[in-house]
């Protein structure tokens, strides 16, 4: 007997259809989902709440997805912000990964707070290169945005003649020698442009290239799933700046796309006359989340079917 007929029978009852059922091909992105610096975090955060420790807070939504911090939240592990901890006596904050600035942090912990320091490793070393750079006398520029958490964080260990440029204005006001770090999510071109117009002026140059790699390549991917695909379904918190930009991405490439944050949104009118569906996702975007849309997919519109 072959398998899918002794799955029938053995199920029992109705007869589920595997995989695409109306002839469509399914592409989910290898990328999709958290990247290395998320995936500790949230290790860090889950595992605390699974120990059953009691008063575990982290400074703000840990990642920009509302399931995951809902889910932590019903583990017991909620986001404060800064003006809580003291006033609630915070025992346990855990750090995102963004970091936070070396002032924060030691207030946080003066006030008899223990900090759970979830820093990506990669922003740690942008933080470690900013320092060392300033302790050896270089005058810090930061490639970056300056309103960014991370970027923040890095200025607080780059000293007061600290610079950040967005690499699309000329950099103004530079020492004779100067020392180069990256926001770890900037595009690579943003550091050329930065670098051509430092060496204009500067006679001393040392570049850090902070740039984690993790984004671009999930860009990369997306790009070229988008260019064979007919529709794109994007998974993540509409409040993630990077799930964001690959639905935009998507959209730049003129593909139908859908930014959704959890499988309910699927409408089944999206798949009729395609042939390829591509899913991707953000690096805040758990696996669970992720596969329940490719299922939901696969099984065309699941318990949307009804409502489209
Ligand atoms: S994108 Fe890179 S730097 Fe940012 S948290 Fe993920 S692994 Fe760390």
């Amino acid at each position: 007997m072959s398998t899918a007929k002794k799955r029938r029978k053995t199920s029992g009852k109705k007869t589920v259809k595997r995989g695409p059922s109306r002839g469509f091909e399914v592409l989910v992105a290898k990328r999709a989902g958290f990247c290395f610096g998320v995936k500790r975090a949230m290790d860090i955060a889950f595992s605390m709440a699974n120990e059953g420790q009691k008063g575990v807070y982290t400074l703000g939504p840990i990642i920009h997805n509302p399931q995951v911090i809902e889910k932590l939240r019903s583990s017991g592990v909620s986001p404060v912000d800064v003006g809580q901890v003291r006033k609630r006596g915070i025992r346990t904050l855990i750090i995102r990964t963004h970091g936070i600035p070396r002032q924060l942090c030691d207030t946080i912990s003066a006030g008899g707070c223990r900090v759970v320091d979830a820093t990506c490793p990669f922003v740690k070393k942008a933080q470690h290169y900013a320092k060392l750079l300033n302790e050896n006398g270089y005058q810090v520029v930061i490639v970056g945005d300056s309103q960014h958490p991370e970027v923040k964080g890095i200025m607080s260990y780059a000293g007061d003649d600290v610079v950040v440029v967005d690499g699309n204005s000329p950099v103004q006001g530079l020492s004779s020698k100067v020392g180069i770090i990256v926001q770890t999510t900037q595009p690579v071109e943003a550091l050329k442009r930065v670098l051509s117009s430092v060496i204009e002026v500067a006679k001393e140059v040392k570049v850090y290239n902070t740039i984690c790699n993790s984004t671009a390549l999930r860009l990369r991917e997306t790009e070229s799933m988008a260019r064979k695909a007919d529709l794109m379904v994007v998974v993540g918190g509409r409040n993630s700046a990077n799930t964001t930009q690959l639905a935009n991405l998507c959209r730049s490439l003129d593909v139908r796309t859908h930014h959704i944050e959890t499988a309910d949104e699927i409408r089944d009118s999206w798949f009729r006359g395609c042939r390829k569906v591509g899913i991707t996702a953000g690096a805040s975007t758990p696996d669970w989340i992720i596969a329940e849309v490719e299922k939901r997919i696969r099984y065309r519109g699941g318990a949307s079917r009804n409502g489209t």
